[in-house]
């Protein structure tokens, strides 16, 4: 809500992290397009780049290196193929050289142009990112970033979310949406709309939306059809194609749409309704440990979890078009609220900001979907967020692979559990508002060690030999 858009929440990019591969992706993108607006940008002849805390401890199982040359080369993650992300590094290394935004070829050496300083953080936030350019005229221009969670990138000294058109509805807690819902007659969504048009028009907005949706329905789909190990070295193998295929029993489709009808005509007991759900966020995940195009829903480790609820409102509820972007706005609003109250950043508050978020968001919108008013649905947040508060984040090797894909799985069983629990609840009876769970996570975030905040130095991450490739 506040300010933030629907867009600023759900952002189509690459995986396998919104921290530290579509935030570095954008930083360093940034600061050429910083150059290139000041007139400096063709005479730049050298380009730096420092990784700092969070983003040198994981950077290389994020695939933060891979990020930051995408981004000097000026591709966009919503639409660069992806195939061919893999290859950055090999062709800067074997040719000595990078094409600045595509066009300006300069001199660059991976090893000695891009520096992890593991045991170096910045003041302001854990994923700090330094890029410099040296001049023909040998001065140096430089710009310090940082990568604040689900893609968000700030530079040094720069305040976030100020916008020229405010929105009618500037709500700053789940309490003033409540109050705000109920002064005006609206739904949450009805809510977030409203907002959005002071921004764009409707048509733009359902186009934009319509693409969210449809971006995660294919990496659902191309996870749900791929199978061997996932890229890092830890030799994790995917496990979505298999489920798939035995639910499927047999079923055939030619497309998308046809998919989704034969998916829609399958047995669901309760048994299969949790393979279906965990079949659809494993999906995603796979995906997104492999570089795939998911949404980042806050987070990109976390970007099975919408998509597998919203997929189970489509196939088991028989969503329509229209509800499936309600549900799009709804999250997006408790995304809104977790990210200005708290945070959604794994390096400042482990998997709880990451997983609890996505599940909170997840839990909001299809209660308020499946027909429950606005208190039940901020209940299902609450509800949805008390059951992730503490986890802490602990990747195995520092890919976004152990625990992450399966937390998914989990992260979305939990949102569906809390939407049944809440429309059946009373609110007004509750003892945990979404308001104070929010500000609990905030403080547990404060209170966790940082060894469980995206550095894997704790947890899982130092339990498990593994002997991760540089990719
Ligand atoms: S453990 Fe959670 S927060 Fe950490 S990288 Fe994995 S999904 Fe993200």
């Amino acid at each position: 809500m506040q300010r933030i858009s629907v867009f600023d929440i759900f952002k189509i990019g690459v995986g396998p992290s919104s921290s530290h591969t579509m935030g570095p992706w954008r930083a360093a993108e940034r600061f050429l397009r910083e150059l290139e607006a000041a007139g400096s940008f063709e005479s730049v002849a050298r380009v730096q780049v420092e990784l700092f805390g969070s983003l040198a401890k994981t950077g290389r199982g994020h695939g933060t290196d891979i990020a930051v040359l995408m981004g000097l080369r000026g591709e966009d993650p919503a639409q660069c193929d992806t195939r061919r992300i893999g290859y950055a590094i090999q062709q800067a290394q074997a040719e000595g050289q990078i094409a600045l935004l595509g066009r300006k070829p300069v001199a660059f050496n991976p090893d000695a142009d891009l520096v992890f300083h593991y045991d170096r953080s910045l003041p302001f936030h854990p994923n700090g990112i330094r890029l410099s350019a040296r001049l023909s005229d040998g001065s140096t221009v430089d710009g310090t970033y940082y990568s604040i969670g689900g893609g968000f990138v700030v530079r040094e000294g720069e305040t976030t979310g100020e916008d020229e058109s405010p929105p009618p509805f500037t709500c700053a807690s789940a309490a003033e949406i409540a109050d705000c819902c109920r002064a005006h007659d609206l739904s949450i969504w009805e809510m977030v709309r409203e907002n959005e048009r002071a921004w764009r028009d409707d048509s733009d907005f359902d186009a934009g939306l319509r693409r969210i949706w449809a971006t995660m329905v294919d990496s659902i789909y191309r996870g749900c059809h791929a199978d061997g190990d996932l890229p890092g070295g830890l030799r994790v193998v995917r496990r979505a194609k298999h489920i798939h295929r035995k639910l499927m029993n047999g079923a055939t489709y030619a497309d998308h749409e046809a998919w989704i009808e034969a998916i829609r005509s399958r047995p669901r007991t309760f048994q299969d309704t949790v393979k279906w759900v965990s079949c659809f966020a494993l999906a995603v995940n796979e995906e997104n440990a492999a570089f795939g195009r998911v949404v980042t829903a806050p987070t990109n480790g976390a970007a099975g979890v919408i998509p597998a609820v919203l997929m189970h409102f489509v196939c088991a509820h028989q969503a329509s078009d229209a509800e499936t972007l309600r549900f799009l706005l709804t999250a997006s609003a408790i995304g809104g609220l977790f990210k200005t109250g708290a945070t959604i950043s794994a390096a400042l508050g482990g998997c709880q900001a990451e997983i609890g978020v996505s599940s909170a968001m997840a839990a909001a919108a299809l209660t308020e979907c499946l027909g429950g008013t606005v208190d039940q649905a901020l209940m299902a947040a609450e509800i949805a967020m008390e059951h992730h508060l503490g986890l802490t984040c602990d990747p195995v090797g520092g890919l976004v692979q152990i625990p992450c894909i399966e937390r998914n799985a989990m992260g979305a069983m939990k949102a569906i559990t809390a939407a049944h629990i809440a429309l059946e609840s009373t609110p007004q009876n509750a003892r945990v508002s979404l308001d104070t769970v929010i500000r609990t996570m905030w403080e547990t975030a404060r209170d966790m060690s940082d060894k469980y905040k995206e550095t894997a130095e704790g947890g899982l991450a130092v339990q498990i030999p593994v002997n991760v490739a540089e990719c």
